[in-house]
């Protein structure tokens, strides 16, 4: 079985190293890596932990922030690792997208090979995702060029946490309202978005939309899996693990709790993930 890891973060040493002076301009950045289950990892580490789980590649961002020159920074770190570890990263880029210099940012990104843009962080860079006005340019720039967003959604209910966020399934629906053509991953679960499935017209509106399972350890219990898959949304969800604060054992031990059947397993670990890199329906 072909395992694609659809939500990792690498993090050049310089992160690290300038930790505190980089989170007194980054609020977001300050509160997440000030966060108890904060981790670091650089690609090295990553292709290490992968080699040990026998995950063949895994969609790798790095992290989001408000700067759009810390952002370029950081999609430099990754395709340099992205060209080290050729056919092991898949690399999505980062930009803040409100900021004057984001389309062509993102425009040099698919032109060094990002597969997509994310995971962009809706608190932290300050937009609204359920605003169309802000999302326009960089949305046309990936329908265009055939790439695809992948935007930090949370559940919203339940306990709170550093980093969750105000943005949920009513947000991820509206993005889907507006730009329904655009492909897009919403990440941890999309907040709940995929129960919605059940409804004819968000059905057609998700046409694009998938979600993914990053912190699903933290927050549901292995049946979330059947239903997802219960109600038709079982080819919209990818594994995705959100190491290096989360590994894959983890989410191995959910996976065998689950009824799924061996097709659907490999669908979840890997198969619906490379249908959509490659654009399939
Ligand atoms: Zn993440």
């Amino acid at each position: 079985m072909k395992i694609i890891d659809s939500h990792v973060h690498i993090y050049p040493e310089f992160l690290k190293k300038e930790r505190d002076k980089i989170a007194a301009r980054e609020p977001w950045f300050d509160l997440l890596t000030s966060s108890k289950v904060q981790k670091w990892g650089v690609a090295e580490e990553l292709i290490e932990a992968m080699d040990a789980a026998g995950i063949e590649s895994s969609f790798a961002t790095t992290f989001a922030f408000r700067d759009i020159g810390l952002c370029r920074e950081m999609n430099d770190y990754l395709f340099d690792a992205a060209k080290r570890f050729a056919g092991r990263i898949t690399p999505l880029a980062v930009v803040p997208p409100t900021d004057a210099g984001a389309p062509a940012e993102a425009e040099r990104a698919f032109d060094m090979g990002a597969a997509g843009i994310g995971e962009l962080f809706p608190d932290g860079q300050g937009f609204d995702m359920a605003d169309a006005s802000q999302l326009r340019a960089l949305c046309e720039m990936c329908r265009e060029r055939g790439k695809f967003i992948m935007f930090h959604t949370a559940e919203q209910a339940g306990h709170s946490y550093a980093g969750k966020g105000a943005y949920g399934a009513r947000e991820a629906a509206a993005f889907c309202r507006n730009f329904p053509l655009v492909r897009v991953i919403f990440a941890h679960f999309g907040g709940g978005l995929w129960a919605f499935s059940a409804m004819p017209e968000m059905r057609l509106l998700m046409v694009n939309a998938r979600f993914d399972t990053a912190a699903w350890p933290w927050l549901y219990e292995p049946r979330v899996m059947d239903a997802i898959f219960a109600v038709g949304a079982g080819d919209k969800i990818f594994f995705g693990s959100d190491w290096p604060i989360l590994g894959f054992e983890r989410y191995a031990k959910l996976i065998g709790k689950t009824s799924l059947a061996e097709e659907e397993k490999s669908a979840l670990l890997g198969g619906s993930a490379e249908k959509f890199l490659r654009q399939e329906p």
